[in-house]
This record gives C-alpha cells, structure tokens and sequence, in this order.
C-alpha cells in the first residue's frame, strides 16, 4: 500500500503510522526525519535546512521533492509505503503524482487525523522526544514514559524538540491551514481521502484507520 498520513502538528501522524508500518510491513518515512538526519552534514544546504527548520518555516519544495524522491525510489519502498509530513504543499503532491507514475504505480490512500487546533498546541506544547529514536514519542500527561525523563524503549534520554516551542508551533499550525490544508481537496477529489476523527484515544483512533484502510483484523 502507497499511503500518506496527514494532519496538523499533533494529530499522531508519527504514533499511528508507527502501528501501520509493522501491520503492513512497509517503511514509516518522515519527510522531517529526512531533514533532521542532514543535521550532521556540514554543507551549505544542511545549514540552510537547519536554520529554516528551526524557524518552524517550510523547507522549499525544490529541496523537498529531491529528497523524499531519493528516499521512496530505495528497494524497501518498492511495494509500499506510509508518507508523513510529505507533501504539504500543493506543488509537492503533484511532484510525488508523477513520481508515482514515473514508478508505475499510483497511491493508495490518504489518511488524514483531524483534531482542533487548540488540541494541536495542547498536545505539541506536553510532547516528548527520544534522543536515541525519533520516532519514539511521548506526552508529559496523555502518553507519559514509565520513569520521568527516560524512554520506555530504550532508555533515551526525552527531551522537547526545538520546533515544539509555542511560537514554531503556531507557525507550523499556520502554515497547515495555509498551504497544506488545500491539499485534502485536492486528495477527496481522487477519491483517496479517509478522514478520521483523530481526538480519540490512541487505540481507537488505530481502529478506525485499520477500518477505514479495509485492513483485516481491524
Ligand atoms: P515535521 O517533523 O514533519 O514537523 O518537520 C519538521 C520540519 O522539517 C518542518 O517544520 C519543516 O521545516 C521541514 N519539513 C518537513 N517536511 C517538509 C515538507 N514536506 N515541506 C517543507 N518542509 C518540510
């Protein structure tokens, strides 16, 4: 399955496309993880990544295009897998499109949590990070690590992202209803759109996506 998981900071794009993955067995990719893993790159467009990054600004679509095309045309992506933070912006979908026919293959669906805003800064503002894996996440009250501080997983030290602080978050929240919003019409016009009520607890909102997805077992 060809998937994208979409939704405003905080919806539990990563928490739920991390169940996803290991039920459909195809790779979990972040578009922010891509970016975050140049950090330690000391070239010119790593420090420009960097500096936008931590603005809480959108990467432009060039650069973004050219680096989530480098990661889903690797062979563990050949039969699928789940986009999340990828596209946000018109020009990236019609670039991952034609990606996906120059691949022979089209998308499956979109998922797309939806959730408040106020639920989105409430929960983004609590949200914790492993040092070790990034794509293990916790909240200091909804989903808190067993000893304060340290990752269940594996020991991480947690830790608040620099994008986590209110004035990114709010910027990032903007920039969602602004350029990544119109993106839901352009997807419900394929037909590919499943929208879910994301304000759930986290193994219902599994259930529905597992459903809406038509995923045996759900
Ligand atoms: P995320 O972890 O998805 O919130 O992404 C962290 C940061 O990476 C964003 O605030 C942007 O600066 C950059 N980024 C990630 N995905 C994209 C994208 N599709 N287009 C532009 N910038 C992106």
């Amino acid at each position: 399955m060809y998937l994208i998981i979409m939704g405003v900071q905080g919806a539990g794009k990563g928490t739920q496309a991390a169940v996803l993955k290991d039920r459909l067995n195809i790779p979990h990719i972040t578009s922010g993880g891509l970016f975050r893993a140049m950090k330690d790159q000391d070239t010119p467009l790593a420090r420009q990544v960097q500096q936008i990054m931590a603005r809480g600004e959108l990467v432009p679509d060039d650069v973004t295009i050219q680096i989530v095309r480098e990661r889903i045309t690797q062979p563990d992506a050949r039969a699928g897998f789940i986009l999340d933070g990828f596209p946000r912006t018109r020009p990236q979908a019609e670039a991952l499109d034609a990606l996906m026919a120059d691949l022979g293959s089209k998308l499956s669906a979109v998922v797309y949590l939806h959730i408040s805003d106020e639920e989105a800064i409430e929960r983004i503002s609590g949200r914790l990070q492993c040092a070790l894996d990034e794509k293990h996440i916790y909240h200091r009250q909804h989903n808190p690590p067993r000893v304060e501080g340290v990752c269940d997983i594996d020991g991480g030290q947690l830790f608040t992202r620099a994008d986590d602080q209110p004035d990114s978050v709010r910027k990032r929240i903007a920039d969602f209803h602004a350029k990544t919003r119109p993106l839901l019409d352009y997807y419900r016009e394929q037909g590919l759109l499943l929208e879910v009520n994301a304000e759930k607890a986290i193994e219902q909102v599994t259930e529905d996506v597992l459903a809406a997805l038509g995923v045996a077992g759900a």
